[in-house]
């Protein structure tokens, strides 16, 4: 078992970029830090691009509408280059590249997680009508959209201008979009007459599980968020305050208490679920491969002896009750403080883990007709098929607790 680190494998060959871990309105990360992505340093063409991507640094664009396919044709500023050693992270946020620069980097970053996890390339779903990707870091709307061969992007800031509300300095929406390409390209598009209110939740629900397991390979948000927590992940009060405090999208839209009742009845017909309702129908599907999230966090600490299996109990009361256990609490918090770096590993790990039955899952299901209920048997059947027995009851009760059941 071992997690494995992006900007250790791609540390000698790779490209350097500077990413935000998050919004840079969100204060928490104010600065964006340097990671490697898999790009050969020097192969990396103007704008950036490469063979299957392009960023077009439009200018004075209308976002696309429906019957709209690039290629854009425009007005654009020059594209962005390397510096002399090939990599592009000489540029500053008040380099007018930077954005181009940022949003290609973060779609690499994502690819690179999600092609390990599923062991090799990850094409476009439109790679039969479109060779790359067109990439509009900037366009003067407040909304962000990857439509069929481009991904174009607003902001949620003032009209006219990018500044540090554009949505492309956003790692969190980025990734979010790209989630929505993985699963066209890994679980498929529907016929239209079988396509289900519940594959629309399931899409939203995958795209912020892409976002949120992308995010985690930031050593700092990882730090961030233990030292947050104390190490505790699961106590529902310290989840909470996570959330509060954090401003980490992800993990707030995560960490929900969402169930099946609290959402629309998945019997209603696809083309009447308004976006806002498909979305709330994501959340307890979410809310459950969060829950098993932490759920493989805490058994990576009790293999580490971290935390007693006693303790690993009385948190699922913690979460089935409400009632925090502060004997339990305490207990953790004192191992976190002796041993944060083995805390590290144990997220590390529970992320990589969930990553790889997420992309076993992904690979092995059905879009036709897609339920929840098939979701949860094709988890359970990918668990089963990398780790026999060992976590089938906490990923059942997982899904139990939200009122997902095994189909
Ligand atoms: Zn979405």
């Amino acid at each position: 078992m071992s997690a494995f680190s992006l900007d250790r494998q791609y540390q000698r060959t790779g490209t350097r970029f500077k990413l935000y871990v998050q919004s840079p309105a969100s204060k928490c990360f104010p600065e964006p830090q340097t990671v490697w992505v898999s790009s050969r340093a020097g192969t990396l063409a103007p704008g950036p691009s490469d063979k299957r991507m392009h960023v077009v640094a439009a200018r004075d664009k209308k976002h696309y509408e429906d019957e709209d396919k690039p290629p854009y044709k425009g007005p654009a500023s020059p594209g962005v280059r390397t510096n002399r050693l090939g990599h592009f992270d000489h540029l500053t946020p008040t380099d007018p590249g930077f954005a181009a620069a940022h949003m290609f980097g973060s779609v690499r970053r994502v690819l690179d997680v999600w092609e390990t996890y599923f062991g090799g390339p990850l094409p476009w779903h439109f790679q039969w009508s479109f060779k790359t990707l067109e990439m509009i870091p900037w366009v003067d709307w407040d909304n962000a959209h990857f439509g069929w061969g481009f991904m174009e992007f607003g902001h949620g800031g003032k009209a006219g201008k990018l500044d540090d509300r554009a949505y492309c300095l956003n790692f969190d929406v980025l990734a979010h979009e790209c989630g929505h390409a993985l699963v066209y390209a890994t679980v498929g598009i529907p016929e239209p007459e079988k396509l289900t209110t519940e594959y629309r939740g399931f899409h939203e629900s995958a795209s912020d599980i892409v976002a949120l397991l992308s995010a985690l390979h930031f050593d700092s948000l990882i730090d961030y968020v233990l030292e947050k927590s104390e190490g505790d992940l699961y106590a529902a009060n310290e989840l909470n305050r996570i959330g509060e405090t954090s401003e980490t999208e992800q993990i707030r839209i995560a960490s929900n208490t969402m169930t099946m009742d609290d959402v629309i009845d998945t019997s209603m017909p696809p083309q009447d679920a308004t976006g806002k309702q498909v979305h709330a129908l994501g959340q307890p599907l979410t809310g459950a491969l969060f829950d098993i999230l932490i759920e493989l966090y805490q058994k990576r600490l009790v293999a580490r002896g971290l935390v007693s299996q006693e303790y690993a109990s009385m948190s699922r009361e913690v979460e089935t009750s409400g009632e925090p256990n502060n004997a339990a609490h305490r207990a953790l918090m004192a191992s976190y403080r002796r041993h944060p770096e083995k805390f590290t590993d144990s997220l590390r790990e529970a992320r990589d883990m969930l990553g790889r039955r997420l992309a076993r899952c992904w690979h092995q299901i059905d879009p036709q007709n897609l339920t929840y209920a098939k979701v949860a048997r094709m988890l359970l059947l990918a668990d089963h098929q990398i780790s026999g027995n060992t976590h089938q009851k906490v990923i059942t009760d997982c899904l139990r607790w939200r009122r997902i059941f095994v189909g």
